[in-house]
């Protein structure tokens, strides 16, 4: 099964990921966790992205397009996979759903976390307080950037997988424990 795990920053895909990864095994495809990666590792790829992912935008979709195609072909994605924080734009779409058709595969269901923005800014006030800044780009300001960006780039891509009848949304306000077994509840209706 291969799943897109979509909402704002801070709605907590990664978290769901990550469960879905033990559960199901199904790997957490996420770029945003790539591009850190490369960037803690300076490779030619984290020095061109640094200062994007600091700054809270995009970087250029034939980048992340190349990073998930080279990702998707290891083995262990042979059964599907989660993916988290990509696409977020329609030519990431358009470039995942060509992908997977070249391999005999799809998209089986969009997973829409729904937070409201004022909830996500408590939280990245509450992993302030908690653990100090962690990610150049988990402050305020930047939540506040990369929430104009996902509106503006990002939830469009709604409108492009509701056409599809694959949107699921699900209360990503609720505990953590809720919105996981609602994620269960949805992925075993799809499965039936
Ligand atoms: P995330 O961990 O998913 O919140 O991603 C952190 C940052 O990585 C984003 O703010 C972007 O700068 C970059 N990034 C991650 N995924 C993508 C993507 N699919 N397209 C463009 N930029 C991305």
């Amino acid at each position: 099964m291969n799943i897109v795990l979509f909402g704002p920053p801070g709605a907590g895909k990664g978290t769901q990921a990550k469960i879905l990864q033990d559960k199901r095994g199904l790997p957490q495809l996420s770029t945003g966790d790539m591009l850190r990666a490369a960037v803690k590792a300076a490779s030619p790829l984290g020095k061109k992205v640094d200062a994007i992912l600091t700054k809270g935008d995009l970087v250029p979709d034939d980048i992340v397009i190349d990073i998930i195609a080279e990702r998707y072909d290891q083995p262990d994605c042979a059964k599907g996979a989660v993916f988290d924080g990509f696409p977020r734009t329609i030519p990431q779409a358009q470039a995942l759903d060509a992908m997977l058709a070249k391999r005999k595969k799809k998209i089986d269901v969009v997973l829409e976390l729904k937070v409201d923005d004022k909830v996500l800014l408590q939280r990245v006030e509450q992993r302030i307080k908690e653990g100090g800044i962690l990610r150049s780009d988990d402050t305020p300001e930047t939540l506040a950037r990369r929430l104009k960006v996902y509106y503006d780039n990002t939830a469009p891509l709604l409108d492009y997988y509701g056409k599809q009848g694959k949107v699921v949304t699900i209360d990503g306000m609720a505990p953590i424990n809720d919105v996981t077994k609602a994620i269960a509840a949805a992925l075993d209706a799809k499965a039936r």
